[in-house]
Formats: C-alpha cells, structure tokens, sequence
C-alpha cells in the first residue's frame, strides 16, 4: 500500500468538453492520477435549487502531497474542466472535493479534512462504502459503513 492516500469526491452535472458528466468523472480521474479503487458512478437528485442532476463518485488516491498542495492541484484540474469560480450551487462542470486523508485530520485557512459535509452526504457516503468501508472518520471515530448507513442512499436515476 502507499504511504498516504486520500479519499476525493467528484461531482459533475453539466456537459464539458469531454461529454456527459460520467465522462467527465472518468476524465477527471485520469487527470487526478495514482487512483487505486473507484466506486460505481451514482446519478442523484441535486441539492440545492438546482434542478439538474448530478453524477458522482469517489476515489482512492494515493497521493504523497499534503493536503493544501493536492487542493491546489484539485482546482487546478477544475478550472482545466471549464469550471466557473462563484457559482456555488449551479451548473458545475466538475467538483472536486477531499474528504479524508490517511494521516487524519487537517485544518488550514480554506481547508478542512475531513470533509466539513461528508458525513451528511449520501452520494458521498455510499459509493465510499464500496470502496473503503472500514475507514474510520478521525473526528467522530466512526467508520465509512456506520456513516453511511445513518443517511439516505441517493435515489438512482436513469
Ligand atoms: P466547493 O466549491 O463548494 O467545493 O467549495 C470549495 C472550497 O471549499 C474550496 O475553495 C476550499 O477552499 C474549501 N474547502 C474546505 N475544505 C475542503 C475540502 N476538504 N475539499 C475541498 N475543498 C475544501
């Protein structure tokens, strides 16, 4: 196993250059790089007033950067995808999200790992339970699965 891995989340509910937003999440991964395990791609209700829908999924990465240096990287990536800074609840090309890290918690002016929301998130919580179910949150000691069975599993959409 690599010496640290992260957790990120991905989101996607516009076309971009590369397609419908599964394609996007696949792109973006590849983007992303070092990803060692991938959840099914789950399309859910948006939260929010926006009325589209999202895809999303969450990945294992395995990452030597500290945590601030991969969000840089993270942003980074989300611009190159065409996404406009500001518009917190809109048409989102791509999102790109850390949500746990291997060496625990971290906080840092604009930036805080665990993920602030995660724990609430079902479209979050469910694809990571496929793929890192015993991964214990630092903050609340519980684990993936215990979280994710405390929140509704996201509606799927055809
Ligand atoms: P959003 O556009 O809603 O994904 O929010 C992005 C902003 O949240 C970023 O500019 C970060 O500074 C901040 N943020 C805080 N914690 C995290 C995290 N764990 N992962 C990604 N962004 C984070």
């Amino acid at each position: 196993m690599p010496a640290t891995t992260y957790a990120i989340a991905l989101g996607s509910n516009v076309y971009g250059r590369h397609g419908a937003p599964e394609r996007t999440l696949a792109a973006a991964l590849a983007a992303v790089g070092g990803v060692l395990a991938a959840a099914p791609v789950i399309r859910s209700d948006a939260v929010g007033p926006s009325r589209r829908r999202y895809a999303n999924t969450v990945a294992l990465i395995a990452s030597e950067e500290p945590p601030p240096a991969l969000l840089a990287r993270l942003k980074r990536i989300e611009r190159a995808f065409g996404r406009r800074p500001g518009r917190a609840w809109g048409a989102r090309v791509l999102d790109l999200d850390i949500v746990l890290w291997s060496q625990g918690a971290w906080r840092s002016a604009g930036l805080t790992v665990p993920h602030r929301a995660f724990r609430t998130r079902g479209f979050v919580l469910h694809p990571l339970a496929r793929i890192a179910p015993r991964w214990r949150d630092p903050v609340t000691a519980r684990t993936v699965r215990q979280l994710a069975r405390a929140v509704d599993r996201p509606r799927p959409r055809s």
